[in-house]
């Protein structure tokens, strides 16, 4: 449960001035004459020069995919007086994911964690068009993409329709991933969005109202209370937490007959629950549902799951065993959605796990579409893919060999370009790059030639991670594309990004390349009280934890409404207790 990072912070709650300062100005959709876009490959990191130049005094039509994280931050930071704006998601809100879990109990309720999308663009100078519909298919080749709204009521007209864009901005997020364990669909919930936490809500009630019926054995009693959650992850771990609070401060008053049959476990594949957390923390949380009764399977893998049981292979013995339960939650991880994966195949990325990105979030192989948030991944160049040209670039005076002063003069565009270099510099305790090569120079010379520049920098590139799918990256994604974006004609007049050591197009990169910054991340384990992993390595838990978990969450709400909502809720939590009526 990270918090959020400047980029989220301000997502929505500028003030009014700067707000509306950085709002669209948007043309309608249908003004017709899209200029048919030329296959230039010119610029391959960046925008490609024939959209940029293609000044025609049309607007560029800009399309954007999802109204998440990522979606959101991007429409919040983008100058739409530059461009012909539109927006699809199935989904007319932004919804605050950090809080479903409070959801799933009535910690929170639903309606105080949202916002609709027509409140956020509203706000804004200009106009954005937004289509409640889901985007079908993407057509690549045609710059097209197919829609279709989802309405379940019988309102006239077509449903479906395409829309043209000169850039697309993929932000649909990714989806729960079964692993194909058969039954999963069918048989468990999930906690992805807001339908997910208020089915769930509904369930959790469910079992107890069908526990305490007249005429059940105390085991089927025992089956409809046992809650098994699948995933001993950020988001498992923390409905484990609610769902234990739920019970001792409400339940137990309410179905006092059922309330010693109650179970609730966590199975976990790995060997701990938490284990994206230093160790501190997840050793504190096992501890802390160990003493609240809260059991933690690990080392289990679910093989399948029924209406009825739960069937797990142990790892170390390869033993099945099934158990009843009355609500699994499935919680194990994402996938590609649909759309993306077939997106994927058109341009040839068909074999990936996950579409993949450069630096700049634009989807390789294609020249104006981007992807941001869990529906991509960074796919960072290495440092020894260009180690020639770095050298050769390096080499002012074509000895063949580097003196650190030559050197000194590439170490910040190397730095920029390659993050991976100061993760490598900070996890060595190393000053700068400098000190890498000092090892490698000739005692007599203080030069370093191919070969030896190659071996010091060899190790660099293992410091190469993927960012985590948290709303924290997908925010701060969001706010850099915006930049870009606002700031396209600016750069390509004068690029600000580092020297480009290879391939084709100037001498520097338009922009500079998306650096994520960590701001640290939260796990509330109930009973009031939190972990916290805070930058600089810092751990904190318990209950003053807690109280840090209440500021920065009513802090980063998206609005003065939202944030009123949900502090709200947990006050009349504190003096009501939750409401378990099951609407
Ligand atoms: P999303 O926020 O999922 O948004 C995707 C958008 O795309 C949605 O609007 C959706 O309706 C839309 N969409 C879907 N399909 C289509 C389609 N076909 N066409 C058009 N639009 C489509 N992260 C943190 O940093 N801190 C936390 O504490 C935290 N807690 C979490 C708790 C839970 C329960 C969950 C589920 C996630 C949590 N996360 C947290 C992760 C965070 O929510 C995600 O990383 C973040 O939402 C990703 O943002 P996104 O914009 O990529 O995707
Ligand atoms: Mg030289």
């Amino acid at each position: 449960m990270s918090f959020f990072g400047r980029a989220a912070r301000d997502l929505f709650n500028g003030s009014p001035a700067s707000t509306s300062s950085k709002l669209l100005l948007l043309l309608t959709v249908s003004s017709g004459g899209l200029v048919a876009y030329s296959d230039s490959r010119s610029q391959p990191d960046e925008v490609p020069a024939s959209i940029v130049n293609k000044n025609d005094g049309q607007k560029k039509k800009v399309v954007v995919l999802g109204t998440g994280w990522a979606g959101t931050s991007f429409l919040k930071d983008l100058d739409a007086s530059m461009y012909d704006v539109q927006v699809v998601s199935p989904r007319n809100y932004f919804a605050f994911t950090p809080l479903l879990p409070s959801v799933t109990c009535g910690t929170v309720e639903a309606r105080s964690i949202v916002e609709p999308v027509r409140n956020i663009i509203k706000k804004r100078d200009g106009e954005i068009q937004f289509w409640e519909a889901d985007c079908l298919k993407i057509d690549a080749a045609n710059n097209k993409i197919f829609c279709k709204a989802n309405f379940d009521n019988n309102t006239v007209g077509s449903e479906e329709f395409s829309l043209e864009y000169d850039y697309l901005v993929v932000a649909v997020g990714a989806q729960v991933n079964t692993f194909n364990t058969p039954g999963v669909k069918e048989n468990c919930h999930f906690l992805k969005d807001l339908e997910d936490a208020q089915r769930l809500r509904r369930t959790v009630i469910d079992c107890f109202e069908k526990a305490v019926l007249p005429d059940l054995t105390e085991e089927e009693r025992r089956t409809n209370l046992h809650f098994v959650i699948v995933g001993g992850g950020p988001t498992g771990v923390e409905f484990a937490a609610e769902l234990h609070d739920f019970l001792i401060e409400d339940l137990v008053n309410i179905y006092p007959t059922v309330k010693d049959l109650v179970k609730i476990s966590v199975v976990q594949s790995g060997d701990h629950i938490l284990n994206t957390f230093d160790e501190r923390i997840s050793s504190f949380a096992e501890q802390k549902f160990g003493r609240d009764g809260i059991e933690v399977q690990t080392g289990c893998r679910v093989v399948s799951v029924s209406d009825k049981e739960i069937t797990m292979k142990m790892k170390p013995t390869g033993e099945l065993c099934s158990i009843p339960h009355g609500l699994v939650l499935w919680s194990t991880g994402i996938s590609t959605r649909p759309v993306v994966k077939d997106f994927m195949e058109q341009i040839g990325q068909g074999k990936r796990r996950i579409l993949a990105t450069n630096e700049w979030l634009r989807v390789k192989e294609t020249e104006n579409v981007y992807a941001l948030g869990d529906c991509a991944t960074i796919d960072q160049r290495k440092i020894m893919d260009d180690i020639v040209a770095i050298f050769e670039a390096a080499d002012t005076d074509n000895s063949g060999t580097l003196t650190m002063e030559e050197f000194r003069a590439v170490v910040d565009d190397i730095i920029a370009r390659y993050p991976q270099v100061e993760t490598y510099l900070n996890n060595q305790h190393l000053g700068d790059l400098t000190d890498l090569l000092k090892d490698a120079m000739s005692e007599d010379k203080k030069e370093v030639d191919i070969e030896g520049f190659k071996k010091a920098i060899h190790l660099v590139d293992s410091q190469t991670t993927s960012l985590p799918a948290t709303a924290q990256v997908a925010g701060q994604q969001g706010k850099y594309l915006a930049k870009c974006f606002n700031r396209k004609n600016q750069c390509k007049e004068h690029p600000e990004g580092p020297r480009r050591f290879a391939g084709p197009g100037g001498n520097r990169h338009f922009f500079t390349p998306f650096r994520y910054k960590h701001f640290g991340q939260f796990a509330p384990l109930g009973g009031e009280q939190a972990a916290a992993e805070l930058p600089g390595d810092w751990v904190s838990m318990g209950h003053s934890t807690q109280w840090l978990w209440y500021s920065v969450y009513a802090s980063k709400q998206v609005s003065w409404r939202t944030r009123m909502l949900v502090v709200s809720d947990w006050t009349r939590r504190f003096i009501f207790g939750r409401d378990s009526s099951r609407i």
